[in-house]
C-alpha cells in the first residue's frame, strides 16, 4: 500500500459499500458513460472552440486502467456503458477497451455496451465494434449537406461519415442519428433528416444545445427549443407519444408516416432529471454526477493508490452520496456557459 492509500486510511475506516449504488434521492445508478478521450478529428462549432487545449497524454488512464474502473462500476450494478468521448474512436488501440468491456456483455454482468461517435472511424472499426458484442451505436450527424456538415463541424468529412454508416448497418449494429437542433441552420431540414433516416431504418433524436464550455458563437443564436420543433413537425407529420426508452433521456414519438420513431431530448425545455440514472467519468478518472453541475469525484487517486478495490469503492460512494437533484442549466440569461468544461470533457 503506498501513501495515497494511507491518505486514505486516515479520512476513514475502509469499508466499502459493495452494493448497488443508489444517490440521496432514490435513484439507482445504473448507466455509465465514459469519455475514454478529450481529442476529437472534428471541431463542431457547439462543442468545442477551433483552438483547443487538450490534455496533456500523461494525465489519461491508461485503457488497463479505464478497464478497471468500469469494471468495478458494473460490480456496484451499472447495466449499461457508453462509450464517448471527444471522438471515441480516435483514442489509440480503443478497440482493446471495447473488446475487454464487451466480456461483461458475454457473461451477463452488463446489459448494454454501446458508444456515441462522429462516424468518421467507423468503416475502419464497424465489424469489429460488432464482433467485440456492441448492438447498437449512436452517430452524430446534423445535416446532409456536405458544405453545412463541413461548416458545423469545422473539419469534417460527410462522405467519410456516409461510408461509416453504410459499414456499420452491413456489419448489422443497429444505429441512432442524433441531431442537434439549431436554429436557422438545421431546423428547415429536419424533415428531410428524419426521412432520410427512417429510410434507412434509423431512429433519430434531436437535442437542444447546452451551455456548456466557451466557444466562438453566441449560443442563444442558435438556440432552438424543440418544444417548437416539435409542433411545427406535427403540422406535417402524425406524431404519437411512445413508450420506447433506451436507458437514456430522451423521449419517443412515432411518426406514422415514416413508420420510425423520433426522440427528443429536452435538457433546457423539460427537465429530466427525476429520472436520472447515471454518472459520467472521464479520462483522467474524474467522476461528474451530473452533466449540468461542476461538482466532482478524483477517482484516480484511489484507483492507483492501490491493487484492489476497497479505496475505490468508498470513494463511488462517497461521491454518489452528493449526486445532486438535478442540473441549473439557462441559455441566455448570462454571458457564460452554465458549465465551463465542454462537452467533450464528459461526452454528452
Ligand atoms: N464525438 C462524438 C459525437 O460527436 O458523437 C461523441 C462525443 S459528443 C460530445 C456527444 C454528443 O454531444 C454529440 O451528439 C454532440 O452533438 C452533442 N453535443 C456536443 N456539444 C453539445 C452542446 N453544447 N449541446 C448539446 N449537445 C452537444
Ligand atoms: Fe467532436 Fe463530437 Fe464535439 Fe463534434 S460533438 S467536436 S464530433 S466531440
Amino acid at each position: 500500500m503506498n501513501t495515497h492509500a494511507g491518505q486514505f486510511r486516515q479520512a476513514g475506516a475502509l469499508t466499502p459499500s459493495a452494493g448497488p449504488m443508489i444517490d440521496p434521492f432514490g435513484r439507482a445508478i445504473t448507466y455509465l458513460r465514459v469519455s475514454v478521450t478529450d481529442r476529437c478529428d472534428f471541431r463542431c462549432t457547439y462543442c468545442m472552440a477551433e483552438n483547443m487545449t487538450f490534455l496533456p497524454k500523461k494525465d489519461l488512464l491508461t485503457l488497463e486502467e479505464l478497464n478497471r474502473l468500469c469494471s468495478a462500476f458494473i460490480a456496484r450494478g451499472v447495466r449499461k456503458l457508453r462509450l464517448t468521448g471527444g471522438e471515441p474512436l480516435v483514442r489509440k488501440n480503443i478497440l482493446y477497451l471495447v473488446r475487454e468491456l464487451g466480456r461483461h456483455v458475454e457473461e451477463g454482468r452488463l446489459d448494454e455496451l454501446t458508444l456515441t461517435t462522429n462516424g468518421s472511424q467507423l468503416s475502419r472499426y464497424a465489424a469489429e465494434l460488432a464482433d467485440c458484442g456492441v448492438r447498437r451505436i449512436n452517430v452524430s450527424l446534423d445535416t446532409l449537406d456536405p458544405e453545412k456538415f463541413r461548416t458545423v463541424t469545422r473539419w469534417g468529412d460527410l462522405s467519410k461519415v456516409m461510408e461509416g454508416l453504410d459499414a456499420a448497418q452491413a456489419a448489422g449494429l443497429s444505429v441512432k442519428i442524433n441531431a442537434v437542433a439549431l436554429k436557422d441552420f438545421n431546423d428547415r431540414e429536419i424533415p428531410d433528416l428524419m426521412r432520410w433516416a427512417h429510410g434507412r431504418g434509423m431512429d433519430l433524436t434531436l437535442i437542444e444545445t447546452m451551455p456548456m464550455g466557451e466557444i466562438e458563437e453566441d449560443r442563444t443564436d442558435r438556440y432552438l427549443p424543440l418544444s417548437e420543433m416539435r409542433a411545427r413537425l406535427a403540422e406535417d407529420f402524425t406524431l404519437t407519444d411512445d413508450a420506447w426508452r433506451t436507458g437514456g433521456p430522451a423521449r419517443y414519438v412515432h411518426v406514422a408516416e415514416t413508420g420510425g420513431r423520433l426522440g427528443f431530448i429536452t435538457p433546457m425545455t423539460h427537465n429530466f432529471c427525476e429520472s436520472c440514472n447515471r454518472v459520467r467519468l472521464t479520462c483522467t478518472g474524474t467522476l461528474y454526477m451530473c452533466l449540468g453541475q461542476e461538482d466532482a469525484a478524483d477517482l484516480r487517486l484511489p484507483l492507483r493508490a492501490s491493487d484492489d478495490d476497497a479505496l475505490l469503492h468508498r470513494a463511488i460512494d462517497e461521491a454518489i452520496g452528493r449526486k445532486p437533484k438535478g442540473h441549473d442549466f439557462v441559455i441566455g440569461r448570462q454571458n457564460r456557459p452554465a458549465v465551463a468544461r465542454h462537452m467533450s470533457v464528459t461526452g454528452g
